[in-house]
């Protein structure tokens, strides 16, 4: 088991504020809640809980920050902080990746992949503070000169889920303070411990007061974010569920701008023609990565008929020598989430037992392990495409399986659920790995491989799975709009 360092017990040792103004504070009605780590259920720390007048104050904060300061930062400026805290993040990465792995649960060395994701795309971003260009327009009269301007919003929440804490914030700060907005973080009640320490470094940094600020709380401080008359946008990262309310409260407020990254039901399509070595190297991960707690796990996954048994054994073996245990001692796959996470997985897994042949896997208690909340990989045969367990997210580590004939079948299970988020297809046919590449409805299609990213990548996702691109060039559209300005010469 890894020792924490001294940085990360310091930290642990003190109750946790809200980050309002570049000032730590408690919340005003004084109510707390507890963080656990979900590979022991001990308590890590009390954290305060933001309610309708902490909310008020960072939107005021935020509001003068943007009017006084942030609005006329130079892009530059913007840039120089953006690379001063990619710097202090790295400087301090076993420190965010013991807490992220603690809070979280994921395995150390997946923590610590986060951090330097988180830091390739605050650099990303950075990079694009001072190349937000807009256009002039010909409007065929020589004299009217019209051109665009790309401007910030101004305050944005930033709403984000447990599944990669860090990560999501950073995916949603980074193009947010490069477009010259002013954030409010909301990080996910279980997992609130990597924002509050980015916080810190946010300060460190030399940001403005009131240009980042963090909100702890629940699904109500989220809800007073989303339905705030001086809030310009949320960006929400979380269910499809929370994203139609968030969605609600903007029309039924201020009719905030509003992005979404929702959930997944993501098609794994393996042709009879795969190299059959390449899949398998990929299958066990792209089904239970992040104990399957992962908006783009490869849930459903598709098997030609003729190399259905085949795949099924590989995938069984492999997910059977996976390693579980809690994120310090360096598993292959930790906890799930919460203890109603993992009740809401298990009875997932008792549906499937009705509708669908279980091939590995199921609920009964790990040895030695039931005092965190796991659950083993677990796989179904599933002929059923109407079934619960085909056509809801259950995010744990939970995939069916279905054997396909030939195209047209396929593409009509793929595209038969309400998600649209990501797809993968396995094919050594390259004319047809770019058809059904075009068929797919899912914002990412990734051919011989799963879960690629990049920050210069858009993602985001089709039908229910979200509204807008985050990643690339396309974020940008998220944290600016467009002015047109006409001048009579
Ligand atoms: P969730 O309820 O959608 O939570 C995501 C974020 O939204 C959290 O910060 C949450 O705060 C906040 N929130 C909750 N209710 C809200 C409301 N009414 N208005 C505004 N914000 C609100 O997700 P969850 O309960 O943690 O997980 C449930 C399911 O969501 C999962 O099983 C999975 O299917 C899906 N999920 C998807 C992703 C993804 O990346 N697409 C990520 C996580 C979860 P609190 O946590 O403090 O309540
Ligand atoms: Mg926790």
């Amino acid at each position: 088991m890894k020792n924490l360092s001294r940085d990360t017990l310091d930290f642990l040792s003190t109750d946790k504020q809200l980050f309002i103004g570049n000032e730590w504070t408690r919340a005003a009605g004084d109510e707390v809640f507890e963080t656990v780590n979900p590979a022991d259920g001990e308590v890590l720390c009390r954290v305060s809980l933001a309610g309708a007048f902490d909310v008020d104050s960072a939107v005021n904060a935020a509001r003068t920050a943007y009017t006084d300061t942030v609005r006329g930062m130079s892009p530059g400026k913007r840039a120089a902080l953006m690379h001063r805290l990619a710097e202090l993040i790295k400087r301090d990465a076993a420190i965010f990746a013991e807490i992220e792995c603690l809070d979280n649960g994921k395995p150390y060395k997946r923590a610590l992949a986060d951090v330097k994701a988180a830091i390739a795309h605050l650099q990303y971003y950075a990079g694009w503070a001072d190349k937000i260009e807009a256009s002039q327009i010909p409007v065929n009269d020589p004299s009217v000169l019209v051109y665009t301007r790309r401007e910030a919003l101004g305050v944005a929440a930033l709403i984000v889920p447990w599944n990669f804490p860090l990560v999501m914030a950073i995916w949603k700060l980074a193009p947010a303070l490069a477009c010259g907005n002013c954030c409010i973080l909301k990080p996910a009640q279980q997992t609130p411990l990597s924002a509050i320490y980015l916080a810190e470094r946010v300060r460190e940094a030399g940001f403005p007061s009131g240009m980042v600020q963090v909100l702890t709380g629940d699904g109500e401080t989220g809800a007073l974010l989303s339905h705030h008359h001086d809030i310009n946008k949320v960006s929400f990262t979380g269910s499809t569920a929370v994203g139609k309310k968030i969605l609600a409260a903007s029309a039924a407020s201020n009719l905030k701008k509003v992005s979404l990254e929702l959930g997944g039901k993501s098609p794994n399509i393996i042709f009879g023609d795969a190299d059959m070595k390449r899949v398998r190297e990929s299958l066990v991960w792209a089904c239970f990565f992040n104990s399957g707690q992962e908006c783009t796990l490869g849930s459903r996954v598709y098997v030609e008929a003729s190399r259905f048994d085949e795949v099924a054994e590989a995938l069984a073996a492999d997910a059977r020598s996976l390693k579980m245990g809690p994120g310090l001692s360096n598993p292959d796959l930790g906890p799930l989430i919460s203890a109603q996470q993992l009740e809401r997985v298990r009875a997932y897994i008792r549906r499937g037992k009705d509708d669908a042949t279980l091939l590995l896997g199921g609920e009964e208690p790990l040895e030695g392990l039931d005092d965190g909340y796991f659950v083993q990989p677990t796989v179904f045969a599933a002929h059923d495409q109407q079934a619960v367990i085909v056509q809801e997210e259950i995010f744990g580590p939970v995939v069916t399986l279905t054997p396909f004939s030939g195209e047209e079948e396929l593409l009509a299970m793929a595209n038969g659920t309400p998600y649209g988020l990501a797809s993968a297809v396995w094919t050594q046919d390259i004319s047809r790995a770019h058809r059904i590449a075009h068929d797919l409805q899912a914002g990412v299609v990734w051919i011989n491989g799963y879960d690629m990213f990049h920050p210069a990548v858009p993602f985001g996702g089709y039908k229910e799975s979200g509204i807008g691109r985050e990643m690339g060039r396309s974020a940008l559209d998220l944290y600016t709009q467009e002015k047109a300005v006409w001048v009579n010469l």
